[in-house]
C-alpha cells in the first residue's frame, strides 16, 4: 500500500502562512522600494518595515521562503535586500529546520551583527577570601 505520509501537502499549505503575515493589507509601497529611492528614506523605510516584520508570527517562514527563492526585491521577514544577499553569501541553511520552511531569525541577526551575539556563561565571580582558600588548600597539597 502507498504511504501517502511522505507526499507534499496541498499547495496552499506551502503559502498559508502568508495570510497571517502582519504585512496583509499594509501598502505594499513600505517593503518595497520606489523607483529611485535612495539614502536617508530608504533606511527609513526599512527601519519602518522591519518594525511590522519583528513582531509578525510567521516571521521564520518568511524569512525562510525569502532565502530559499532567492527573493530579490523587498523587506522580507525582517531582513532587507542588501541583508538577505549577505546571508545568502556566508550561509544560512544551518540555521533552518529540516524541510526549510523555517529560519531562526535571531541566530540570523546575529550573523548579521544586527543582534549582539548571546554572552559566554562566567566563571562564578570570587571575592578575595575564597581565592585565599583556594591557594591555601593547593599549598596544602
Ligand atoms: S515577516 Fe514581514 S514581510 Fe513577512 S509576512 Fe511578516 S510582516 Fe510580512
Amino acid at each position: 500500500m502507498t504511504n501517502v505520509a511522505r507526499l507534499p501537502g496541498p499547495i496552499s499549505d506551502l503559502w498559508d502562512w502568508q495570510r497571517l503575515g502582519s504585512c496583509r493589507g499594509r501598502d505594499s509601497a513600505q517593503f518595497f522600494h520606489p523607483d529611485g529611492e535612495r539614502g536617508a528614506s530608504r533606511g527609513r523605510r526599512e527601519a519602518a518595515a522591519k518594525t511590522v516584520c519583528h513582531s509578525c508570527p510567521v516571521r521564520a517562514k518568511c524569512a525562510a521562503h525569502a532565502l530559499i527563492t532567492r527573493e530579490p526585491y523587498g523587506v522580507w521577514g525582517g531582513f532587507t535586500e542588501a541583508e538577505r544577499l549577505r546571508l545568502l553569501e556566508s550561509g544560512w541553511e544551518d540555521l533552518a529546520d529540516r524541510g526549510r520552511a523555517s529560519v531562526d531569525v535571531r541566530r540570523l541577526e546575529m550573523r548579521l551583527g544586527l543582534r549582539p551575539a548571546v554572552p559566554q556563561q562566567r566563571p562564578p565571580a570570587t571575592n578575595g577570601a575564597s581565592r585565599l582558600m583556594a591557594t591555601r588548600n593547593a599549598a596544602a597539597r
